[in-house]
């Protein structure tokens, strides 16, 4: 009888564990979604066109969202964070790196930038620019530049590394400073799209124009905001 008993117990311990376990993997599924753009496609006009807005949010990034999220499907990958995934980024396949950053990047950038934007930083954030760069005009100077000269498509970044300190840096690709394969490695507070697809319609070849227009619609708000998440 007690052995029964002792089996039968067994048996409800394996079943509720073996349940548990499947409804942690269900709970665990990172669920990936669509934002809509924070704005209209014109409420950007001063720095960027309507039709720029439309096809780069529309077409391009709605792209690597179904790319993305096609690359991970039925995988393992599906129960990873965006997080681990990038900081583990050269494990995984190269549709996974450029559709996974890609549909990261976008999303941070369409909040990079607002119809109220433009001015200057304010707070800590202004003060950590000015210790890291001498002041704000030579904290944009390196940046443009960075975003300038980065060879072919990728990005632009303002970064926090792991000593707490702003960084610039650049990235090929869809490339992000959260991946392991990135050269400088940091949690991205701005982010700016260099990809010509950002720009040419209204800029064409003059790359250096689209990232002096940026400023006028940096959302100083949320780089802040990033900004003071980063470093908590
Ligand atoms: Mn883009």
């Amino acid at each position: 009888m007690k052995n029964v008993l002792t089996l039968l117990l067994i048996s409800f311990i394996t079943l509720s564990v073996s349940g548990q376990k499947t409804e942690a993997l269900k709970k665990l599924k990172v669920e990936y979604a669509f934002a809509p753009l924070p704005y209209a496609y014109d409420a950007l006009q001063k720095s960027i066109d309507k039709e720029t807005m439309e096809i780069h949010y529309d077409r391009h990034h709605r792209a690597y969202f179904n790319n993305f999220v096609k690359s991970i499907s039925g995988t393992e990958m599906e129960y990873i964070t965006m997080e681990k995934l990038f900081a583990e980024m050269s494990k995984y396949p190269a549709a996974v790196r450029n559709n996974g950053g890609g549909y990261f990047n976008h999303t941070m950038f369409w909040n990079m930038m607002s119809p109220d934007g433009g001015g200057i930083p304010e707070g800590e954030l202004a003060a950590a620019i000015t210790r890291s760069f001498g002041s704000f005009d030579e904290f944009k100077k390196e940046f443009e530049k960075a975003g300038a000269t980065r060879f072919g498509s990728g990005w632009v970044w303002l970064s926090l590394n792991d000593q707490g300190k702003l960084f610039i840096s650049s990235t090929p690709n869809q490339d992000n400073p959260l991946m392991d394969v990135a050269e400088q490695r940091g949690k991205p507070i701005l982010a700016v799209d260099v990809w010509e697809h950002a720009y040419y319609l209204r800029y064409q070849n003059k790359r250096a124009s689209y990232l002096s227009a940026f400023w006028e619609v940096a959302n100083w708000k949320e780089i802040a905001r990033r900004y003071n998440e980063a470093l908590n």
